[in-house]
């Protein structure tokens, strides 16, 4: 199997946080079709599980193991045990990630606190904690998943905005700071992408307004120029590419993915 030319990631070991559904799930199998060895962590067992099987089934070495990545305790003991069973990682992607709404002026503190832990402050715990052996053996891909609220700002999401332009500039100074060790740290900025969190807003949008969900889904979608929601695997093929070889001259970027609404 790793012989095969096709196979860019072959020996690579890689590790996704957030990975039971959504974004995370499609990355973790996109690595594993690429040829990479894959962990996966979140905090539900049973979609691990499943997807575990999967990369198996696809012919890599896998791992999973439960982590809620907004407490450092149990991402230190999550970064042990996955470090353990790969053998040290090539390739972390800080998928792991949560959205919420509220109108600014009575917004709940609880819910600026809640965005900031698993959006942003996760990123910190969770790199913090693979990076030295990234650093030892001097070679690291490091790939965030952002979002479009990373480089512009919006109504009603003050405090998801915050945190996900906060891991940008996490993204940018990491980047500076890990460049003597080969190690390259870059962040994909998604729009709307058609996943269980997608799924949330539309039946959020439901519950305040009274609009069918079929046009709160439409409504979302036409935020893209290109009017539709952004598939999983698209993101997956851009995190893909970051951590091929051919890729290390990229350091420090944030990639825009959202059919051309913010061009930067
Ligand atoms: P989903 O809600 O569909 O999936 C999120 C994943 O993260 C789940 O596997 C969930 O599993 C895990 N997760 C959530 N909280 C924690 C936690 N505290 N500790 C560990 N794992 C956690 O989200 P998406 O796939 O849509 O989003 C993935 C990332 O992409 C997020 O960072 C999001 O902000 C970003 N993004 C999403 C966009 C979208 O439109 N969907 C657009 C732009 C960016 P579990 O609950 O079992 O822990």
């Amino acid at each position: 199997m790793t012989s095969d030319n096709n196979l860019t990631l072959a020996g690579k070991r890689a590790v996704v946080t957030g990975a039971g559904r959504g974004i995370g799930r499609s990355i973790a199998l996109a690595l594993a079709e690429a040829g990479a060895d894959v962990a996966v962590t979140a905090r539900s067992a049973p979609e691990l599980e499943r997807l575990q099987n999967e990369i198996a089934a696809l012919g890599r070495k896998s791992a999973s193991t439960v982590c809620d990545v907004t407490d450092p305790k149990q991402v230190q003991n999550m970064a042990a045990t996955l470090l353990d069973q790969l053998g040290g990682i090539d390739i972390l992607v800080n998928n792991a990630g949560n959205a919420g709404s509220h109108k600014f002026l009575d917004h709940p503190d609880e819910l600026w606190h809640r965005m900031l832990a698993i959006n942003l402050t996760s990123v910190y715990y969770v790199t913090k904690a693979f990076v030295p052996q990234m650093i030892e053996q001097r070679a690291g891909r490091i790939i965030t998943i952002a979002s479009i609220a990373a480089r512009m700002g919006d109504r009603y999401i003050a405090a998801y905005t915050a945190s996900k332009h906060g891991v940008l500039g996490l993204t940018r100074a990491l980047a500076a700071e890990l460049l003597p060790y080969t190690i390259t740290v870059n962040a994909i900025c998604p729009g709307y992408v058609d996943t269980p969190m997608t799924d949330d807003s539309v039946n959020n949008i439901v519950a305040r307004t009274g609009m069918s969900a079929e046009k709160a889904r439409a409504t979302l979608a036409k935020t893209s120029p290109q009017n539709r929601l952004i598939q999983p695997e698209e993101v997956a093929a851009i995190a893909v590419f970051l951590a091929q070889d051919g890729s290390k001259g990229i350091t420090g970027q944030g990639i825009n993915i959202d059919g051309g609404g913010v061009m930067s």
